[in-house]
């Protein structure tokens, strides 16, 4: 089917492009849709692919379970603790205050793309005018005739060819899966230390396995990433403290550089761009997926609302319409996304002794005052609605 027969053409079948075309088509079947993936048609060439743990929120949650997209191998995290190494102030957060059953979950990200791909093959069978191609690095797509693009293509920092509006924290993620001693079940720990946040989460292979993800400078990084085992759980250890015995084994290590890459206009005519291809995230909060599935849903709605009426209602005026429409729904959550993200990247990467004292006192603030601490958690599990 030529491109210029068709509604929509999705660019991208990462997480946020898989989703968008899910909802649009268990919305409105019919719908005129192409989807444009680089990834292989088979899913044992993903098997092995990309195992960082990623926090979904509980908010995440419920969007993904309306298309039965949820992996089946998650943790779910019933208590955060946050604290500085070696300075005052930490604050807990449970689920119990939040009256949820659980704060967040962590997925490993294949088993998210997995699970979405799964999704959307169910949904295909009943999705008449549905074309999923699967296409090489190279190809160059011939987008210009479909009535509406969905930019999807996400990315990550410094690997995007557009750099619009953002910030280079000049930081880098070490990740990996960490055996300890002693774990608390469900329980994530976010500890930031000189160089950048350190976080510790559960994960889905049982309570003393846990998903780690290491900010600092690029440098001490890719050292940590060469250092040996024994040399990188004793560095890792002399960072952390004790607070869940000892670190014993490390694996899966990966690096990833960070930083904040957004778009200031997220439609232009017919076009439009969601998930990391509109904003991409410092991973600090744990948002850049979540909000990317909030664009997804919304954007889906909006595009239903043209598409199912009769073909003479696809104007492009109609379809600027739509787009505007949702650029105008999605302001307030994407601002506050990125602006708490930005603001706790740069505050909790600085070593600037005003700044630190402050910190402590946010942590402490946020310890004894419950109503600013629920905000802010229902901030991250929510999103802006
Ligand atoms: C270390 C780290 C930790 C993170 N932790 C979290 C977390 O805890 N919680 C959270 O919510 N987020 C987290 N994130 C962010 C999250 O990974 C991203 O926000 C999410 O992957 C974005 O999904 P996406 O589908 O927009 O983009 P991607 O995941 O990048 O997928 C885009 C897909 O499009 C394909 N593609 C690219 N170009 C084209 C093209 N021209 N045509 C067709 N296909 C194309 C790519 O091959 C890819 O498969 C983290 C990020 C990092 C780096």
């Amino acid at each position: 089917m030529s491109s210029s027969h068709r509604d929509i053409l999705i660019q991208g079948g990462g997480p946020v492009g898989l989703a968008c075309a899910a909802w649009c088509l268990q919305k409105y079947p019919e719908a005129k849709i192409t989807l444009l993936d680089r990834n292989p048609l088979d899913d044992a060439d993903l098997a092995a692919a990309d195992s960082r743990g990623i926090a979904l929120s509980h908010g995440s949650k419920i969007l993904l379970d309306t298309i039965h997209a949820w992996p089946s191998e998650c943790a779910d995290i019933h208590r955060v603790h946050v604290s500085q190494a070696g300075r005052f102030g930490r604050a807990l957060m449970t689920r119990e205050e939040l009256q949820q059953d659980a704060l967040g979950h962590i997925v490993r990200y294949r088993d998210i793309h997995l699970a979405l791909r799964q999704a959307l093959r169910v949904i295909q069978k009943t999705s008449p005018n549905f074309v999923w191609q699967h296409i090489q690095d190279d190809h160059e797509p011939s987008s210009n005739n479909a009535k509406c693009i969905v930019h999807a293509e996400g990315g990550l920092f410094k690997t995007q060819d557009w750099v619009e509006s953002g910030r280079d924290y000049g930081q880098s993620a070490l990740v990996g899966l960490v055996e300890v001693e002693n774990a608390a079940p469900h329980q994530a720990w976010e500890r930031f230390t000189a160089e950048g946040p350190l976080a510790v989460l559960p994960s889905h292979y049982g309570p003393n396995i846990l998903n780690l993800v290491w900010c600092g400078s690029p440098e001490s990084s890719q050292h940590r990433l060469q250092l040996n085992d024994a040399e990188f759980l004793a560095s890792l250890q002399n960072e952390f403290g004790s607070r869940i015995g000892r670190f014993l084994k490390i694996s899966d290590r990966r690096l990833y550089e960070l930083g904040l890459n957004y778009r200031k206009q997220i439609t232009k005519d017919n076009e439009v761009w969601i998930g990391n291809a509109a904003q991409t995230l410092h991973p600090v909060a744990g948002q850049g997926l979540n909000l990317g599935l909030r664009d997804a849903y919304l954007l889906a709605e909006k595009l239903v609302e043209v598409f199912a009426r009769p073909t003479e209602e696809h104007s492009l005026v109609n379809i600027q319409h739509a787009l505007e429409n949702y650029a105008q729904s999605r302001k307030v959550d994407r601002t506050a996304t990125i602006g708490l993200t930005d603001f706790m990247a740069r505050v909790f990467t600085s070593n600037l002794t005003p700044v630190v004292l402050a910190r402590g006192l946010a942590l402490s603030a946020l310890q004894w005052l419950p109503p600013v601490k629920t905000a802010l958690a229902r901030q991250m599990m929510f999103g802006r609605r």
